[in-house]
């Protein structure tokens, strides 16, 4: 595995790679779980090159945001992916990516961008839009793994393939939760214990919208919403920010309860702003994410009825 750290040694790369059509990237900030160690497993089996990036992009927080303390071990991350097979790692400095002069920024507009977490964190997706477009550009991958965990940034991104004609397949893999429910994610490492536990409320509070969902299917979304917000209220140590039913690719709000639908859910529990969400897909089947199995810890994803449904990666590209 080579760690490479500036775009000339990226483009140094190439060369390498001429006859390969199969170069495979996993972008993310480090600090690494298991639901990042999902995306690389599939990269590697679908990719004969393999290159995840580390990059903790500053445009994409905003002011009074975690930036500072965002949790970092570069050296533990690397031994991660080099057991996992991948070719090369990109490990950028902010300048090496915003070098002075830098002034052009991508900005996807409307509710997509502007609604739910672009509401909650103004500028968020143009930081991510503006970094991935980069990484593409520097990468140059034909097929680009991202989690539905990060179901706004998924809808984003996908907006921007399709807008700006990007040739590279977007492959969107499942939620990979903790054995009770918890989406995995490294903002996790924010919580204290009592707030670990109260944490559960966001699976807990989308159980509950599902189960809303299907009562009341065809009928406006108010049951679900009241439902995931009465859940999340009712844990003390929580602070909701939203509960919603949206549209996946267009991020509107849903005005009856059809397939596709997003369930979408943000709160606060101590210091950790988490988010999560179920997807009811257009098939009317629910992707609901994936459990890790306590015994088996690691590599094995299990427990769940829809996990055990899922046949395969759903592609969005
Ligand atoms: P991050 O390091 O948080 O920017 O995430 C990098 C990539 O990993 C993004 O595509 C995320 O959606 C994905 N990811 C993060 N957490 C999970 C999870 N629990 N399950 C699946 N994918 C995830």
């Amino acid at each position: 595995m080579r760690v490479v750290t500036t775009v000339q040694e990226m483009d140094d790369e190439h060369p390498g790679w001429a006859s390969s059509l199969d170069v495979g990237f996993v972008p993310t900030m480090g600090y690494l779980h298991e639901g990042h160690l999902s995306l690389v497993r599939q990269a590697r089996v679908e990719n004969k090159v393999l290159v995840v990036s580390i990059f903790v992009n500053p445009t994409q927080f905003g002011p009074h945001e975690d930036l500072g303390t965002y949790p970092r071990d570069l050296s533990r991350d690397l031994r991660l992916l080099e057991e996992s097979g991948v070719d090369v790692v990109f490990t950028p400095t902010p300048e090496e990516i915003y070098p002075p002069g830098f002034v052009t920024y991508v900005e996807p507009t409307g509710p997509l961008a502007g609604q739910a977490e672009g509401a909650s964190r103004p500028g968020q997706f143009r930081g991510v839009a503006t970094v991935v477009l980069k990484l593409f550009q520097i990468v140059r991958p034909h097929q680009v793994y991202f989690g539905q965990k990060d179901a706004q940034q998924v809808a984003v991104i996908s907006r921007m393939v399709t807008d700006f004609n990007l040739p590279v397949k977007l492959r969107i893999l499942p939620t990979i939760r903790e054995a009770d429910g918890l989406a995995m994610s490294s903002r996790n490492a924010y919580l204290i214990r009592e707030d670990r536990t109260a944490a559960r409320v966001l699976y807990r509070a989308l159980q509950a919208g599902r189960m809303a969902f299907e009562a009341h299917a065809g009928e406006e979304p108010s049951e679900v919403t009241r439902t995931m917000t009465d859940t999340v209220l009712a844990e003390p140590r929580a602070r909701l920010d939203y509960a919603e039913v949206r549209d996946p690719n267009s991020f509107m709000p849903l005005e009856t309860l059809r397939a596709p639908a997003l369930l979408v859910i943000a709160a606060k529990v101590g210091s950790a702003r988490l988010i999560d969400n179920f997807l009811f897909r257009a098939d009317g089947s629910w992707d609901t994410g994936r459990t890790v199995s306590e015994e088996e810890g690691g590599n094995n994803y299990a427990g769940e009825s829809d996990s055990t449904r899922y046949t395969g990666p759903k592609v969005w590209a």
